[in-house]
């Protein structure tokens, strides 16, 4: 390619977009750092990755399920030798620390060996039929060309998570990633490639989500649509995808609940509470947003939760400290106001509350570890995501009533308690509606080889994503009767 800027990856080829245009990322952590600069792409751009994924797809298919694997192996590799590499430019676009950002490719890693290994495993089943001399059997086949389209918060798990488990059942998928956060998701092609992924059959094409997204969602030769992102965008990505009878799983946005009872450990709780909130940035469809405290401990978990938010050092995610800078200046500025929000509600503001002071906090997308008391379930702090560090601390006196109060929102992805009590652990499994509970956890952290999904406004609620359930969204199951 003749310019300077990464190029789209479309049928084997690093390719410039037909606009001619381009766009510029910059580290939220210093904006004046210009990381790299991407393709603009245009509706025909799209409409290209469609058409080659189109193309290659059967014979995608046709390759043996383990070469295939090998394929992917090959690929985990690559991320394995770069790892140090991919770590530090998936911290430098999206503000994540290194410590945070690591384990994010080692995901990604992972989850190539994961499915690599999967492929082995997905054909089918065979049943008794009723008749004599005669076979009865399924065969898993590929639903054919996914378009993918990902979240600039895990640039690297997410689009990993999609395309192994897409590239394992033998379909060709076109790739749309957050333009937020383009980079590291690019690199990853870079490792398909060599690993040897036939062109056409893996497909990466940035721009706007309004040109680019609409196109692959609403093309006629997609067959199935994998969305992460905000619930705006994937109710109406949704729709658009339904009104072509396509396939499609929307995972979505959370506003997600840890519950402390009275036999919690309340220093182990505020150390729960503290990660789920504030790691990421609190930039996490899981990050925990709401603390729903039994009156009992509240006192002792807020001036813990107080003294854990006041001593996260803030600083740029190469520099590894406790807490990074937000991914951009708009996510920084939603953050800020749903603090105006917060403190014009009449909670109580008991840390942080703005961006922190002093010169080298100047220029990046800083905000300081928030938390608010006094919170009423009713207020918008309580009930819509912030996507930044915030937390707002709920008073409750009863376990009903902690139940009530998680359920009590739109949102159902992830949620927690805190407790000794057993029955009262099982209880919340039971009734706390969101796809991933957990207990004496925090919110946030996933393993990779188990369903993931929400429930509510956090998700389609159609096919769950990760672990062995991915395959389902990727293949058909055809039935044979067969006599002989
Ligand atoms: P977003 O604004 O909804 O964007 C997500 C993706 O959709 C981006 O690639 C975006 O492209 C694209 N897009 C935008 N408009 C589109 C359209 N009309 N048609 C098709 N695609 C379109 O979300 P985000 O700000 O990147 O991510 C944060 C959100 O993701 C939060 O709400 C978070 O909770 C959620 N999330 C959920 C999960 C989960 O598994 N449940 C995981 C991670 C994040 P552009 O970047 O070019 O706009």
């Amino acid at each position: 390619m003749p310019s300077d800027a990464y190029g789209n990856y479309v049928d084997g080829t690093w390719t410039e977009s037909d606009s001619g245009d381009t766009f510029e990322l910059r580290n939220p952590a210093d904006p004046d750092e210009v990381i790299g600069r991407f393709q603009y792409s245009t509706t025909a751009d799209a409409n290209a990755g469609v058409e080659a994924a189109t193309a290659a797809q059967p014979g995608w298919a046709e390759v043996p399920a383990p070469e295939r694997g090998d394929i992917l192996k090959e690929t985990a590799k690559r991320l394995e030798d770069r790892k140090e590499e991919l770590t530090k430019t998936l911290s430098r676009e999206e503000g994540k620390t290194l410590s945070e950002a690591r384990p994010e490719v080692q995901r990604a890693i992972d989850i190539f060996y994961y499915y690599a290994q999967k492929t082995r495993d997905y054909r089918g089943t065979v049943k008794a039929a009723s008749g004599t001399d005669s076979n009865l059997y399924t065969v898993q086949e590929p639903v054919g060309v996914a378009a993918l389209i990902t979240p600039w918060n895990y640039p690297i798990a997410i689009p990993a998570w999609k395309l192994a488990p897409a590239l394992a059942a033998g379909n060709a998928v076109v790739l749309k990633p957050a333009s937020q956060a383009p980079n590291v998701a690019r690199k990853l092609f870079e490792c398909l490639d060599e690993a040897g992924v036939p062109d056409g059959v893996a497909n990466f094409v940035t721009g706007s989500g309004s040109e680019v997204g609409e196109t692959i969602v609403q093309h006629d030769d997609v067959d199935a649509v994998s969305f992460t992102g905000s619930a705006e965008v994937g109710s109406h990505v949704y729709d658009s995808a339904t009104d072509g009878k396509k396939r499609i799983q929307a995972e979505m946005g959370g506003k997600n609940p840890t519950v402390v009872m009275p036999s919690a450990d309340v220093e182990q709780s505020v150390d729960i509470v503290g990660a789920g909130t504030f790691g990421v940035t609190g930039q996490a469809c899981t990050a925990c947003s709401r603390a729903i405290v039994h009156e009992a401990v509240a006192e002792e978990f807020r001036s813990g939760i107080v003294d854990y938010a006041e001593n996260i050092d803030v600083g740029p995610g190469v520099e590894d400290p406790g807490m990074g800078p937000h991914v951009s200046e708009s996510e920084l500025q939603g953050t800020l106001e749903y603090i105006d929000v917060g403190k014009r509600e009449g909670a109580t503001l008991e840390a942080g509350g703005g961006r922190p002071t002093g010169d080298e906090y100047a220029d990046g997308y800083f905000v300081e570890p928030t938390v608010f008391s006094d919170v009423s379930p009713d207020m918008r702090i309580a009930r819509e995501e912030i996507f930044g560090p915030v937390l707002s601390i709920i008073e409750v006196g009863s376990f009903e009533e902690a139940v009530e109060v998680a359920n009590d929102v739109e949102y159902g992805l992830s949620a927690s308690i805190v407790t000794d009590d057993h029955s009262e652990a099982n209880r919340f499994v039971d009734e706390v509606e969101a796809g991933v509970v957990k207990v004496n956890e925090k919110t946030t952290g996933l393993e990779l080889h188990v369903p993931f999904g929400g429930c509510k406004r956090s998700s389609s609620e159609t096919f769950r994503e990760q672990g062995e359930a991915a395959m389902d969204f990727y293949t058909i199951s055809k039935t044979v009767y067969e006599g002989y």
